[in-house]
């Protein structure tokens, strides 16, 4: 077995080695719940092994057919995109496709591990990486679309990594980062010595389910968001809205879990019918960049005004990439009371940070937030008020403070939030 870093004593040791079992037994169970005799692929950085193979044993231990590893590492993608030739860039050789094909086939369930490498990529011509993606991007849609409109089960969970911790706990040994973000990644997954991370997560998506539930049958015309800070937003839904999270069901039957952690229930806002200011409460990093202390104000669906006290170049570069990235395609409700919440950290990655704080979303809307949605075509999708864009960006706005009304379509009005935390 590989050596976990930062470990200063065998207890300590035997402590981070169960709680990463229980991590890769909740992937496996309540994650992507594999069924007996399924295909699983785990795709994972070459340094997330610790967890990816006890994953592998977890899933043959619950009856899995197979087992398939997809390894990789930022270093060998860095010398593949710098050193080989355009058309080995824009070439997808038949074994390639024919694992992928055969994966998609047998309806294989897919566990990704996220432990990304900020700037990993650092240096790489990016107008290579782009032009292999235009070319190999449409033979493997297939692939992408079979999990995103999920036909078969997927999940991800989190591991940590150097270069990563020590972005979160800049001030920090990288050891001590390494330590700390571990904890956080456990205490956020709902992974603990003492409880069982299968039963806490059942209570969990239970109640998730539950406000979804509440939610979809008020089907609100109108949210109203108000805080201290100088929120003060009406957000009209689409018609035939669903409020979805926490666990699905996939196309092939089986109930999952697609993110570890995930504590929102979110559904479509109208890409017409947004009004008023929004003041955000946490930074957001887009693209390498960190924009902080900002707002947009929005006037029939459309940002009209925005500011930002730090990374102002940036956030006018999203909001003026395309016309669906000055409108809304989210809407999230998270209460404030939440783990991820209480840990009070900036994790630098969208896994935990979207899921600490009621978020909205510039861009592209999610389809299966409309009855019947993922049947429809674009142009159905829009007469709904589904916005479209390249891009989708999530920005933290949820506050203790924060108090939700909804408004039904007969005029009476709810209270979904009160100082920050749902009500029911
Ligand atoms: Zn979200
Ligand atoms: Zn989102």
């Amino acid at each position: 077995m590989m050596k976990l870093k930062g470990i200063k004593g065998k207890n300590t040791m035997d402590k981070k080695q169960i709680l990463l079992e229980k991590l890769a037994k909740l992937a496996v169970e309540v994650g992507v719940n594999v069924q007996k005799d399924q295909v699983v692929v785990v795709n994972s950085p070459l340094h997330a092994a610790p967890l990816t193979r006890l994953i592998q044993k977890e899933a043959y231990l619950r009856g899995a057919k197979m087992v398939y590893v997809e390894w990789s590492d930022s270093e060998i993608s860095r010398n593949y995109y710098t050193y080989a030739s355009d058309e080995t860039l824009q070439e997808i050789t038949s074994f390639q496709y024919d694992k992928l094909k055969y994966m998609v086939d047998n309806n294989a369930c897919r566990i990704s591990i996220d432990s990304r490498i900020p700037n990993a990529m650092a240096g790489v011509d990016m107008k290579r990486v782009m032009m292999a993606n235009r070319v190999i991007g449409p033979k493997l849609s297939f692939v992408s679309n079979h999990y995103s409109s999920s036909k078969s089960q997927w999940t991800i969970v989190a591991y940590p990594n150097d270069e990563w911790c020590k972005t979160v706990f800049p001030n920090l040994e990288t050891s001590e980062a390494w330590d700390k973000l571990y904890d956080a990644i456990m205490y956020a997954s709902r992974v603990d010595l003492e409880t069982d991370p299968t039963q806490n997560w059942k209570e969990h998506t239970d109640k998730l389910a539950e406000h979804s539930k509440v939610l979809n049958d008020y089907n609100f015309k109108t949210l109203h968001f108000k805080n201290s800070l100088g929120t003060d937003l009406e957000i009209d839904l689409v018609e035939n809205h669903i409020w979805a999270g926490g666990g699905e069901m996939g196309g092939n039957g089986v109930y999952f879990v697609p993110n570890i952690p995930t504590e929102e229930v979110f559904t479509m806002p109208h890409k017409d019918k947004v009004n008023g200011k929004v003041v955000a409460t946490k930074p957001l990093n887009y693209q390498g960049v960190l924009i902080e202390d900002f707002y947009f104000v929005f006037k029939d669906g459309k940002v009209v005004d925005f500011n930002a006290k730090q990374g102002y170049d940036a956030l006018k570069s999203l909001v003026e990439l395309d016309e669906g990235s000055s409108r809304l395609g989210e809407v999230a409700l998270i209460s404030h009371d939440s783990p991820i919440s209480n840990l009070n950290i900036l994790f630098n990655d969208t896994l935990f940070d979207e899921n600490a704080s009621c978020h909205l979303a510039l861009g592209n809307a999610y389809s299966m937030n409309i009855v019947n949605g993922t049947n429809m075509d674009e142009e159905e999708l829009k007469k709904y008020g589904y916005n479209v864009s390249l891009t989708h960006v999530d920005f933290m706005f949820g506050s203790s403070d924060m108090e939700i009304d909804g408004v039904t379509h007969d005029g009476k009005i709810i209270k979904i939030f009160e100082k920050g935390n749902f009500v029911f």
